[in-house]
């Protein structure tokens, strides 16, 4: 996979090309990653990049010119990648999305700064935009790391263990279990028995187990999304049978208002 990444900030990237699972992609010649300057694709003394809007308003816009040389440069370098504008009002970041585009031979991720870019530039010369949140941002580069992050990790082999991503948060519609590591015990919490029993087979279920209530207590919204399979039904049926059971040990009073201090729990 070839990232390039066009910015006017091309000093942010190398402190993030060289750290952890990324660094050691690129080491082993899973993935290449340059930042190149807009500026340099800019004419005259000054290189200017930005100009004021048509129409009036205040902030600048990025001229279509530089933009246009520095997409042209890039695909001449990598004919198959697909050019993405980062934009708030591109399609929303997600890790299908991720998945997806793990399958270019290359990705040209366009940072845009001021106001944004002409608008000409997105007609003719981006793929796709997208956007990491409905939030705006004060230009691109955060935006394009957080995407060659997310499809990095999920390059063959960029991981230690073959199966760290596809036990993944979202990898299925749900978050992952929880994680726990050493010491056994800490601040009087300790660790659920069943991870240490080296029991392999009842460590798998109690994965499965905490996955799918944490996805049911965080992000029920997963869980609507898509079909339950039967495992999955069997374990919520169980929860559901406990706490009915529960319930029905406070022997409560029938519907209307509990008595005093029940309220707002
Ligand atoms: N005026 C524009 C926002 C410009 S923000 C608007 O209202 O739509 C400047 C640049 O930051 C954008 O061109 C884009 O490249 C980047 N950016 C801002 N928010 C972003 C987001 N949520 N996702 C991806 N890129 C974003």
């Amino acid at each position: 996979m070839h990232f390039t990444v066009l910015t006017l900030f091309p000093e942010l990237f190398p402190p993030f090309w060289e750290h952890g699972i990324i660094r050691r992609a690129i080491d082993g010649g899973l993935v290449t990653a340059t930042a190149d300057n807009i500026r340099d694709h800019a004419a005259g003394r000054h290189r200017v990049t930005d100009d004021r809007p048509y129409g009036g308003g205040c902030g600048m816009v990025m001229k279509p010119e530089p933009l246009a040389g520095a997409i042209r440069a890039a695909r001449r370098r990598c004919p198959g990648a697909r050019t993405i504008l980062m934009s708030p009002q591109g399609r929303p970041f997600d890790q299908a999305l991720a998945a997806a585009l793990t399958a270019c031979d290359g990705l040209i991720l366009v940072c845009g700064r001021y106001e944004g870019v002409d608008e000409r530039v997105c007609v003719d010369l981006v793929d796709e935009e997208i956007s990491i949140g409905d939030y705006v941002l004060t230009g691109g580069e955060v935006a394009a790391m957080i995407v060659v992050d997310a499809v990095t990790r999920l390059l063959p082999g960029a991981l230690g263990g073959a199966d760290s991503a596809a036990e993944d948060s979202f990898a299925g519609q749900r978050l992952e279990h929880a994680q726990y590591t050493r010491p056994p015990v800490f601040e009087g919490q300790p660790v659920p028995e069943v991870l240490l029993s080296g029991d392999h087979a009842a460590i798998r279920r109690w994965r499965q187990e905490s996955a799918l209530i944490r996805t049911f207590l965080k992000r029920r919204d997963l869980l609507w999304e898509r079909p339950l399979d039967a495992g999955e039904v069997a374990v919520l049926k169980r929860w559901c049978a406990e706490i009915e059971a529960l319930i029905a040990a406070q022997d409560l009073p029938g519907p209307g208002a509990p008595p005093g201090g029940q309220q707002g729990r």
